[in-house]
């Protein structure tokens, strides 16, 4: 299996999902977001391949024995490392985020660094029409400590999140002073 069909495979998974944002972007926008993010940081092919793949567990019907079958072991592992319990709720979810954050693999953190880095762009660039101020920012101060918790990565995927983080605060400081 090869990234292509990791790609395809979650591309078809989330078909018909779109981003929470104003711009309720298709959902591969955010998969092809942290696979490019991922890659450009020097990731594996299996980091990449679970950049694809990160939320098809969460958020679609794929069970973690599929991915196993169709990926290995090693890849639905690292998906696996990246799948909230959704039985739990979202306040319990986020505070295990920053909790579990220490024992993430090496590979898992930079796809989770990644995937923070997207998810704190798309609340700068085009933040969900609900959120408040207060919420947007909230949500930058809580992947920034999510993303402080997790074992080192490359320093370029720490310091693209650094600038991010600080873009983001830009634009929500933005609108809310104008
Ligand atoms: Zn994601």
């Amino acid at each position: 299996m090869t990234i292509k069909d990791a790609r395809s495979f979650a591309e078809f998974a989330h078909l018909g999902q779109t981003r929470k944002g104003v711009k309720a972007e298709p959902y591969r926008v955010h998969l092809e977001d942290v696979a490019t993010l991922v890659a450009g940081f020097g990731g594996s092919e299996d980091a990449v391949m679970a950049a694809w793949l990160h939320d098809t567990v969460e958020d679609c019907d794929v069970s973690p024995a599929e991915l196993v079958t169709r990926f290995g072991t090693k890849v639905a592992a690292l998906v696996a490392e990246l799948t909230d319990d959704k039985a739990l709720p979202k306040a319990r979810r986020k505070a295990l985020q920053i909790l579990s954050a220490p024992e993430k693999s090496p590979t898992a953190a930079l796809v989770k660094i990644c995937d923070k880095l997207s998810n704190v762009k798309a609340v700068g660039v085009s933040p969900p029409a609900d959120w408040p101020i207060k919420r947007q920012s909230d949500y930058v101060n809580w992947a920034e400590t999510v993303v402080a918790a997790l074992p080192p990565v490359t320093p370029s995927a720490t310091n693209a999140f650094a600038q991010q983080v600080a873009m983001s605060r830009a634009a929500i400081a933005q609108r809310a002073f104008g």
